[in-house]
């Protein structure tokens, strides 16, 4: 777990304005990861760092340093600089923390006022208005768990409201493995997916577009150096496996999960797109906003499932919200509607656990591969994270503008999540967004 350290004082400025704005979410503190281009170029993508408006271009940081030496750029920091300049954060991720701080407090030594390489690093921005992303990592496996206990009840209870948690959940953190190949960056389109549906009182499946289709708004943790195939990464190392955090949108399609999903899990109904945001926020920026965990009810918890710092300082409070802007709304010009807030904090399970459980039989993270934490949901039904819960299993319509009411989600919905952290003693640092849309299904 990272201490605090210079490169959280809240007192230091960046000598580039838009960093210095109160409720910014890339200040000199943040210093986010993503890999991006010049909007509509054919340009090589590359890895770049959020600050302000702009992006860190670190190609052409790493080839000022290559020219130039530049003595706030440490041995390591520059490892690192060589690995984030490349095409995917894959062999920045391996690095591990070492580097990764590295890297941080040579860029914030070069942003903060004062910097005698203002004018070279200068001429390394590019306005965030003006570049594309791409999906920051090639993401070898991707596995969703189910870690709000309050998500987990609201939906067990639409299903059995006799046991709305099965035994199981208070003593591991559920999961299944997921589908890489659909995960996508924030822009992200995709047709309403269709699949057997099964209609209650009818005898037989039909193929059809899906009528109730979801999102779920989660977070995305990225593995950093991994683990070999047979080893464990224990709870007390867990954290410094990971690189950071982004949005997610587990996109999902809840006629077709409730036909298919028994015995195995998920499966059409969830690997047909799946939405994150680009910037990478690392743990080390997160450090100020720590929480303890608590964990309201439940037996005690298996020795590795269980740390002091785990326990101290596990949660994070991520402030959380999903917002929807339906095609209508965007033509008359009304603003989006938010659905739902909630915080992180509020989480059963923390990354640290995820971590420790996932490879307690020996299975091989890699670096880049992406958890997701399950839905959010935090302890009131204002605070749920899908509309599976907003709409308490599709019973309960509500408007979200004077003229449209949802259940579910309708063709050109779109969906934004945003996520931020503040706290009086810390400069608030934010996720950006994560945005997507639905389209029509495809003719069958
Ligand atoms: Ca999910």
């Amino acid at each position: 777990m990272h201490s605090l350290n210079l490169t959280h004082d809240p007192q230091i400025k960046s000598w580039l304005a838009t960093a210095n704005r109160p409720d910014g979410n890339f200040p000199l503190q943040n210093l986010p990861f993503a890999v991006f281009r010049r909007a509509q170029s054919h340009e090589a993508f590359r890895g770049g760092v959020a600050i302000g408006d702009q992006v860190i271009d670190l190609a052409a940081v790493a080839a000022l340093v290559a020219r130039d030496s530049m003595s706030s750029f440490s041995a390591d920091a520059i490892v690192a600089l060589e690995a984030g300049r490349l095409q995917t954060l894959n062999q920045l991720m391996q690095l591990g923390p070492r580097f990764w701080s590295a890297l941080r407090l040579a860029l914030f030594e070069g942003f903060r006022t004062g910097s005698s390489l203002q004018s070279q690093l200068e001429r390394c921005l590019i306005p965030q208005a003006g570049v594309e992303f791409t999906v920051p990592a090639q993401i070898g496996n991707y596995t969703d768990f189910y870690a709000s206990i309050y998500h987990a009840t609201a939906v067990g209870r639409l299903f059995r409201p006799d046991e709305p948690l099965l035994p199981n959940y208070h003593w591991l953190p559920i999961g299944y493995h997921g589908r890489a190949s659909s995960i996508g960056i924030s822009g992200q389109s995709f047709h309403r997916p269709t699949g057997q549906i099964k209609i209650s009182g009818e005898s037989a499946p039909v193929l059809k577009p899906s009528a109730r289709l979801d999102y779920e708004l989660e977070l995305g943790v990225f593995v950093g150096t991994g683990n070999p195939l047979g080893a464990r990464i224990s709870i007390r190392e867990a954290e410094s496996q990971v690189f950071g955090l982004c949005l997610l949108n587990d996109w999902s399609a809840r006629d077709i999960q409730a036909w298919e999903y028994q015995p195995l899990g998920p499966f059409l109904a969830k690997n047909f797109a799946t939405t994150i945001s680009p910037w990478i926020v690392t743990l080390e920026a997160l450090a100020p906003f720590r929480s303890p965990c608590t964990r309201p009810d439940g037996p005690p918890l298996l020795d590795y499932l269980d740390s002091l710092s785990n326990r101290q300082s596990g949660s994070i409070d991520i402030h959380l919200e999903t917002l929807i802007r339906s095609s209508s709304m965007r033509e008359a010009n009304v603003p989006a509607y938010r659905l739902a807030s909630t915080s992180f904090r509020h989480s059963y399970w923390t990354i640290a656990q995820l971590v420790a459980h996932h490879t307690i039989n020996g299975c091989n993270l890699q670096p880049g591969d992406l958890l997701g934490t399950g839905t959010q949901s935090g302890p009131t039904p204002a605070e749920a994270g899908s509309l599976l819960e907003l709409s308490q299993g599709g019973k309960q319509s509500f408007a979200i503008s004077p003229t449209e009411q949802r259940t579910f989600l309708e063709d050109g919905d779109v969906v934004i999540m945003r996520g931020w952290c503040e706290s009086p003693s810390a400069t608030r640092i934010g996720f950006g967004e994560v945005i997507g849309q639905v389209l029509p299904a495809m003719k069958l």
